[in-house]
């Protein structure tokens, strides 16, 4: 069996990991190349945007209780254990791995050198050894890109192995289910078998990257989007949860994006992890969301959407799942920074879709609240789509990203707080989520106001306006914003029933406090003091 495509001097992959006895190795081979071993092999189909479309299986987001971190010396005492961090044994590691090379004997695999860090300081090498030919373009289009010649002395430091047709069994192997997504920080090595989501592959390396900046290099990495004034360069950053809107409002414009997702901040500059984007797709149109929706091109690849007949993608089909998504290089996007490097931010945004209605849909944050709220990590989701279930239900998620760190959340937080102390950053806090009342009475936020509250914050334009003060969250609201009606800017306004907001918004503040219990006994005092107000019933 034979190497394929470019691959430089160390291109052995039995030396590195162990893998012998492949079928063919396909290396770095292009994005034509990949999409049409996609579509030979019957896994994807060309749409007519250009885009390859496919479908990624059983799984089509990620699975973060089959998500774990091998447990030894490195780990034991640096890694927080837990819920989101599940231990795995070391030995258990290996013998899932034998497992997984034995599953690969004779199969093709495809090879991907790439690099994750913009910053030339924190670059780290990967390689990517995949079992479909769309999970190695994934890979193409969401690292970034090492140039032809770098690719001949290439040394990867992590490699990544992707078999999602491999079926773990609980008994044998160690895990819960059939699919798993483990990392060893030891051997450098994750493992991802039995879910082709894409995700995993992407989310592993920024779990890596969550270790490795802070414990070892003192960079705080965040889950946030970043971009860059056209005209006065400042930086801002985006940071949420799933679905708050990172990636659509990073895309702006005026600005030019530096990343969607995942960013590190050093001493004096941010840069991204990543060299791609990959953004939800449901309901996307281009009116809304024109960069996004142009981005969809030869290249791209789209998740589990639906068609409209033929070849033209339906984004409102949401059939095999809400979460359909495209991933593409970032230079899809027309207005980028090259390299995807800013400097100190100027303006930090906390983006929280609130189901509830109860957070105003911007406010602005002292250096205490915003310490608060990055370690509450609060958002709402709606609790399901059947009929009937209108209730919300809360995530509390510490630093907007608690599932990808391996390290205590007051490791983050230290980090963030040295680098807002006597600084003049402003911290936003941005409900993207429900005005007028919660899930079921109110309805989402407009886009375009919430972009105009964001364009009006990072312009200097809410800097002369006058504040009004939220009780019971005590949050300061610009009573005024350019291109936004005023009277949406204070929630309670929103609401008919006034009592059914403080109940609601009194209800709210006792889960927040209650989800800081955790954190209260190596929290400051005046943290702690910036804490909701729950008023007695
Ligand atoms: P992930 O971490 O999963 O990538 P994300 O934070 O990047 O999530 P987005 O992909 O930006 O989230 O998703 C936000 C979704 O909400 C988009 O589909 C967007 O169209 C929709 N949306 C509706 N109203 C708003 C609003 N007011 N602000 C932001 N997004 C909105
Ligand atoms: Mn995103």
């Amino acid at each position: 069996m034979e190497l394929v495509g470019t691959y430089g001097k160390h291109s052995d992959l039995n030396a590195s990991i162990g893998l012998s006895d492949l079928g063919n190795q396909f290396w770095n081979l292009s994005p034509a190349e990949l999409v049409e071993d996609t579509i030979i092999t019957g896994q994807g189909v060309l749409t007519d945007t250009g885009a390859l479309a496919i479908e990624t299986g059983e799984f089509t987001g990620r699975s973060p209780k089959d998500r774990f971190v091998v447990f030894d010396e490195k780990t034991e005492n640096s890694v927080w254990w837990g819920d989101v961090n599940i231990k795995f044994d070391a030995g258990k590691f290996d013998a899932l791995y034998n497992r997984m090379k034995a599953y690969l004997n004779g199969k093709d695999v495809y090879v991907r050198d790439a690099y994750a860090c913009a910053d030339p300081t924190f670059a780290m090498n990967i390689r990517v050894v995949t079992e479909f030919p769309w999970s190695n373009m994934f890979a193409y289009n969401m690292f970034l890109r090492p140039e032809a010649h770098e690719i001949e002395n290439f040394l990867p430091e992590w490699h990544i192995v992707c078999a999602p047709g491999f079926k773990a069994d609980p008994a044998i192997d160690g895990t819960r289910q059939h699919n798993f997504a483990i990392l060893n920080f030891t051997k450098k090595m994750i493992l991802i078998g039995g879910t082709g989501y894409t995700g995993e592959i992407k989310k592993g390396i920024f779990s890596v990257l969550n270790y490795v900046l802070p414990h070892e290099k003192n960079v705080l990495s965040m889950h946030c989007s970043a971009n860059i004034g056209n005209e006065e360069h400042d930086t801002a950053i985006f940071f949420g949860l799933s679905g708050t809107g990172k990636t659509t409002l990073s895309s702006d414009e005026n600005r030019r994006l530096i990343g969607d997702d995942e960013h590190g901040w050093a001493e004096s500059s941010v840069f991204n992890f990543e060299g791609g984007c990959y953004a939800k797709t449901i309901d996307l149109t281009r009116e809304k969301e024109p960069q996004i929706y142009d981005a969809i091109k030869f290249g791209a690849i789209l998740e589990n959407i639906g068609f409209s007949g033929g070849s033209t993608p339906d984004y409102t089909d949401n059939s095999i799942t809400e979460n359909t998504r495209v991933s593409y290089p970032i230079h899809h996007i027309d207005n980028i920074a090259e390299p995807s490097i800013g400097s100190t931010p100027k303006n930090i945004f906390f983006l929280t879709a609130d189901a509830f209605g109860v957070l105003p849909p911007i406010s602005k944050l002292t250096k205490e609240q915003a310490m608060y709220h990055f370690m509450s990590g609060y958002t709402a989701k709606v609790a399901g789509t059947e009929v009937g279930i209108t209730e919300p239900t809360t995530t509390f998620s510490a630093c907007f990203g608690a599932a990808f760190l391996p390290l205590h959340p007051a490791k983050y937080a230290k980090l963030l707080g040295e680098k807002l102390n006597g600084t003049d950053i402003n911290v936003w806090l941005i409900n993207t989520g429900w005005t007028g009342g919660s899930y079921g009475v109110g309805s989402r936020m407009k886009l375009s106001y919430t972009r105009a509250m964001i364009t009006a914050a990072l312009t200097g334009k809410l800097d002369d306006v006058a504040y009004e003060t939220l009780p019971i969250f005590d949050l300061a609201m610009p009573t005024s914003c350019e291109n936004v009606p005023s009277e949406i800017l204070n929630p309670r306004a929103t609401w008919a029933d006034k009592k059914a907001y403080d109940d609601t918004a009194n209800n709210l503040a006792s889960k927040f406090v209650k989800n800081f219990e955790k954190f209260a006994a190596e929290t400051d005092a005046n943290i702690l003091a910036a804490a909701p107000k729950v008023l007695a019933v």
